[in-house]
């Protein structure tokens, strides 16, 4: 038929994470609890979970072939130093792959990765992306500012990683189309974006859509529903219904 229709709604799901400690994770939605990471990643496993490589999981989607269901794929943001001493010995324990996005003006800083870390984590299933020079918010810079802001973060990784991913996460999710473009235009496989409103992977690979992973997430019946690949659509078919509503009561 030529034209393909991805199965009803589903869309294998991007999950994001930031920071995995102890420490403000009953307040942030950024942090997430390592024991509950934990949890996360053995159900993950327990239940036969396709978790791909970020890379492979792209080029899946770009075949436009169903992926598997089950079908999910690992990022963290920022390079916080938890990533290392908490979510990379788990990672490791159930043999899964993730992708970490780098702000390298952060790394060796206080709080955030070192090179030594990095390569290290490199050597064993973890992978490294882009998130710009400064954790800039893209569309608030000139678009000479916004490439400068990605190609030198680009530079710097290619020069200490063996495998740096030609993929960009943008720091809170800000991004423009001429951005998208220059992505494009320059080799880049795919660009993600944060907000799981509307989840869609498919809609456009420059600004992948991800479910964020918070406290509400230590439910495993939650996280089940985050990583089902029906999240995205979930939350529209409730957007509606509250639309509904609302009319309903004018009316
Ligand atoms: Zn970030």
């Amino acid at each position: 038929m030529g034209i393909y229709i991805y199965q009803a709604g589903y869309h294998p799901a991007i999950l994001m994470y930031h920071q995995i400690t102890e420490e403000n994770a009953k307040t942030s939605a950024l942090v997430v609890d390592p024991f509950y990471f934990e949890k996360q990643m053995q159900f993950l496993k327990e239940h036969h979970y396709n978790v791909l490589p970020l890379e492979e999981f792209i080029a899946q989607l770009k075949t436009r072939k169903r992926l598997p269901f089950k079908t999910v794929t690992l990022t963290l943001d920022d390079g916080n130093l938890d990533n290392y001493t908490n979510a990379y010995p788990i990672l490791k324990k159930y043999n899964l792959p993730a992708t970490i996005f780098l702000v390298t003006n952060w790394i060796e800083k206080p709080h955030f990765l070192t090179w030594k870390q990095i390569q290290e984590m490199e050597q064993n299933n973890i992978r490294f992306g882009n998130h710009t020079l400064h954790h800039a918010h893209l569309p608030s810079l000139s678009f000479e500012e916004a490439k400068k802001e990605i190609i030198e973060n680009k530079i710097v990784l290619n020069t200490h990683l063996q495998h740096p991913l030609p993929i960009v996460c943008y720091p809170f999710g800000g991004y423009t189309v001429s951005i998208q473009n220059f992505l494009k235009e320059n080799g880049y496989l795919a660009a993600l974006a944060t907000s799981s409103d509307g989840f869609s992977a498919l809609d456009d690979l420059y600004a992948l859509r991800r479910v964020r992973i918070s406290k509400s997430s230590n439910s495993l019946f939650i996280f089940w529903i985050e990583t089902s690949g029906y999240y995205g659509w979930i939350r529209q078919m409730q957007k509606k219904l509250k639309k509904w509503k609302k009319s309903w009561k004018k009316s």
